[in-house]
C-alpha cells in the first residue's frame, strides 16, 4: 500500500530529506531543517538510543528509497526481482529502474515539482511518450524516447511553475531537455555515480537476498 499520511513525517522518520513536497523541500520551512529528530512523542530520546541491527538498518534503507520514488511495496519488490536478473551490480540496476519510471523522468525533467506531481499529471493524461499519451506513472522509459507535455497542457500554472524553479537546479549528465517544446529525452541509462540519490542500495539488496 503506499502512505497517504502526511509526507514530511517520513523525512523525519528517515531522517534525511526525501524531497517529497516540491518546492518547501527548498526552503527553510521543512522540518527536517527545523526539527531533525524522528516524529512523535519519543522522537528526540528514541534517536540517542536505538540501538540500529543490522535488518533494522536494511530495512529503513528500502523503506528511505521506496519512499523518495513514491512506489509501493509490491512495486518495489517487483521491480528489485525483475532486476536482480539482469546482469551487473543490482543495486545499481535498482536505482537505475526507478529512475526510468516515466514519473520519475517528468520530475527530474522539471516539469513538475515532485514525482508525486508528475504522478498526478501523468494520470490526468498532460504527458506523452514519442507522441502518445501514456497515463501510466510507472511506465519504463527507455533511452532515446520523447517525453514531452502535451500541447493543450502546456499553459498549466503547475508545470510552469515547476520549469521556473527546476531550471536553478544541476543538469543530469543523462537527460535533455528542451524547455522551448517542453520536451526530453533519457540519453542513456544512468550510471550510479550519475543519480543524485543518497543511498546504500546494497542494503536493499541483502535484505531481500535473505
Ligand atoms: Fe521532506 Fe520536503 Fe517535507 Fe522537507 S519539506 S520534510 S524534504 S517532504
Amino acid at each position: 500500500m503506499r502512505y497517504t499520511g502526511p509526507v514530511c513525517r517520513l523525512c523525519r522518520r528517515e531522517g534525511t530529506k526525501l524531497f517529497l513536497k516540491g518546492t518547501k523541500c527548498f526552503t527553510e520551512k521543512c522540518p527536517v531543517e527545523r526539527r531533525p529528530y524522528a516524529p512523535g512523542q519519543h522522537g528526540q530520546s528514541t534517536a540517542r538510543r536505538r540501538k540500529t541491527s543490522e535488518y533494522a538498518k536494511q530495512l529503513r534503507e528500502k523503506q528511505k528509497v521506496k519512499r523518495i520514488y513514491g512506489v509501493s511495496e509490491q512495486q518495489f519488490r517487483n521491480t528489485f526481482e525483475r532486476v536482480a536478473k539482469l546482469p551487473g551490480i543490482t543495486g545499481h540496476n535498482l536505482l537505475a529502474a526507478l529512475e526510468s519510471r516515466l514519473d520519475n523522468m517528468v520530475y527530474r525533467m522539471g516539469f513538475a515539482s515532485s514525482r508525486k506531481a508528475a504522478r498526478q499529471l501523468i494520470r490526468h493524461r498532460h504527458v506523452e511518450v514519442n507522441q502518445k499519451n501514456v497515463d501510466v506513472p510507472s511506465y519504463l522509459v527507455k533511452p532515446g524516447e520523447e517525453i514531452r507535455v502535451r500541447m493543450k497542457s502546456r499553459e498549466q500554472a503547475s508545470i510552469l511553475m515547476a520549469m521556473d524553479q527546476s531550471s536553478r537546479g544541476a543538469p543530469l549528465s543523462w537527460i535533455a531537455v528542451d524547455r522551448d517544446t517542453f520536451s526530453g529525452r533519457m540519453l542513456e541509462r544512468p550510471a550510479r555515480e550519475s543519480i543524485p540519490i543518497a543511498a546504500q542500495e546494497q542494503l536493499i539488496v541483502e535484505l531481500y537476498s535473505k
